[in-house]
């Protein structure tokens, strides 16, 4: 056999978690037309995880994730790579999201990037911010830098460098919408790691400027985009890649343990086993597996929090929204008083997917600090949404054509203060471990594009027959 030609040290692969993470695993196991036997296991009836496109009123609605960044370019890779290029769509020419201030719709002043500003003007005359925030915005490029190295939340952060204004009225909303998280907990090192390189060199709102002046023009390419069938045709197309019979739904992982060097993975019919398992679950389902094997490595997992959320889907009939309101939607600072944490226009955000006649909302609720709002009833739930969409956009009486609402209970990973120091200790638990490799949205990044490279890069270290399987969950991080 010719040297670098080896056949690789694995044979049989099983797969723990049908989302996207695992799917990509197995995908990118199969494409290499390699010997190796691959099963994927997914406890529920469907596959996709947290990806679930529906059809309400006629309308493709996303309950789960509703797009993708482009600036991250793996899932755009991957999109590409399963042949869906045509089915891409971007985001409308109505662009920008406003804020919600003393219950009025403030616009985000252009220019706005990530969390602080880049353009002078729109920044100036904007209300969002008193004059005082604003010069204290204005001069964030001469606070001192931090090199303690600490793991700073994003509001410690945010109030440091940007001051208290920005955090209520900008980063917090935003980070609602973006991690489920309350900013008060959240690490800014595991959420936003560039935001420390650019303190380091010269603060956020030159290099944010600098950024934003450099940034390439893609051609075609929105900053989000996604599928004009919705993104389970993702799911669909990675299914259809991989041999029948490769993937068992309705077939939970219910513990992983090791017998004679090998794997063994217990399913309520059968012991599979196998050499080498990839774990694609949330980390607290993945505990549960790994209790009898290593009490040590299912408490570390445990360690992550998971936080609860809800979307809802209301269709509204055009012609009854007297002043159809501008941009994408909405962010609701805490301070507002609403159920909703922040809405999206679908109908205007991803305008060649809209029905004509229609306005389609996603409100969001819940999340780090405010899960009770979304673990109570459903009724209470829904008619607090509806309450609040009609008070903010002004549709007094108007009562939507439909409404749909799914919770994601205890499904968002929290990326708090201290969670790249638990990711080292899963690391060293894992070193015990060779074989078994930790993906998905637990660990190094919960955007899609995060979870396609997980995917990939937990394949290719069982492909390699690589001893250092544990360096999965380091992924993405800083
Ligand atoms: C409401 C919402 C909106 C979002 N919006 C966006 C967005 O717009 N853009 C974006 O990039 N990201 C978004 N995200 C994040 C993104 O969708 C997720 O991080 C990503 O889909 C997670 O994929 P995954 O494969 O890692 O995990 P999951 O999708 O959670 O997949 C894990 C799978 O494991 C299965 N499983 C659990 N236990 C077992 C077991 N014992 N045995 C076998 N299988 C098991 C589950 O059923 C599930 O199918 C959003 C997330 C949510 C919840």
């Amino acid at each position: 056999m010719r040297p670098g030609n080896r056949a690789p040290a694995t044979k049989r692969v099983i797969i723990l978690g049908g989302g996207i993470s695992g799917l990509v695993a197995a995908y990118e196991l199969v494409k290499r037309g390699s010997p190796i036997e691959v099963t994927v296991l997914e406890a529920a009836k469907t596959l996709g995880g947290k990806i679930r496109t529906e059809t309400i009123d006629g309308q493709v609605v996303e309950t789960g994730p509703d797009s993708f960044i482009t600036a991250k370019p793996e899932m755009l890779e991957l999109v590409r790579e399963l042949g869906l290029e045509s089915e891409l769509i971007g985001t409308g020419p109505d662009a920008g999201v406003d804020i919600l201030l003393g219950g009025r719709l403030i616009p985000m002043p252009a220019g706005m990037n990530l969390i602080a500003p880049t353009r002078l003007l729109p920044f100036a005359f904007t209300p969002l911010f008193t004059p005082a925030a604003k010069l204290r915005m204005a001069f964030e490029p001469l606070r001192p830098v931090r090199r303690d190295g600490v793991d700073e939340s994003l509001a410690d952060f945010t109030r440091r460098r940007l001051g208290a204004e920005a955090l209520e009225r900008l980063v917090a909303p935003m980070l609602a919408g973006i991690y489920a998280g309350d900013p008060e907990r959240m690490s800014v090192r595991s959420t936003f790691p560039q935001l420390l390189e650019m303190e380091k060199k010269g603060g956020l709102v030159k290099s944010l400027w600098w950024g934003a002046k450099q940034a390439p023009r893609r051609e075609g390419l929105t900053m989000f985009m996604t599928l004009k069938g919705g993104l389970s045709k993702v799911i669909d197309a990675l299914q259809r890649r991989l041999p029948p019979r490769c993937v068992r739904a309705d077939c939970p992982a219910q513990a992983v343990r090791r017998r004679d060097g090998r794997w063994e993975v217990v399913t309520p019919n059968a012991v599979l086993e196998a050499d080498a398992v990839i774990a694609a679950l949330p980390a607290s389902a993945l505990a549960d597996c790994l209790e009898g094997l290593d009490y040590e490595l299912a408490m570390r997992l445990r360690e992550i929090p998971f936080a609860s959320t809800a979307t809802s889907v209301l269709v509204y009939d055009d012609q009854k929204v007297p002043n159809r309101p501008k941009g994408f939607g909405f962010l609701a600072p805490r301070g507002e008083g609403l159920t909703v944490t922040a809405a999206t226009y679908s109908s205007a955000k991803f305008p060649a997917r809209a029905l004509a006649g229609r306005m389609t909302v996603r409100a969001f609720v819940g999340g780090g600090g405010r899960e009770g709002d979304a673990e109570g009833p459903i009724t209470r739930l829904e008619s607090r949404v509806r309450a609040d969409i009609e008070k903010v956009l002004g549709l007094k009486g108007v009562v939507p054509l439909a409404q749909h609402t799914t919770r994601w209970i205890k499904a968002n990973p929290q990326y708090e203060v201290g969670h790249s120091r638990r990711l080292d200790r899963l690391g060293s638990c894992l070193k015990g471990h060779p074989g078994l490799v930790l993906a998905g949205a637990s660990y190094g990044g919960v955007g899609l594009p995060d979870c396609v490279r997980s995917g990939r890069r937990a394949a290719e270290l069982v492909f390699a027959g690589s001893r250092r399987s544990h360096d999965a969950v380091r992924l993405g991080l800083a």
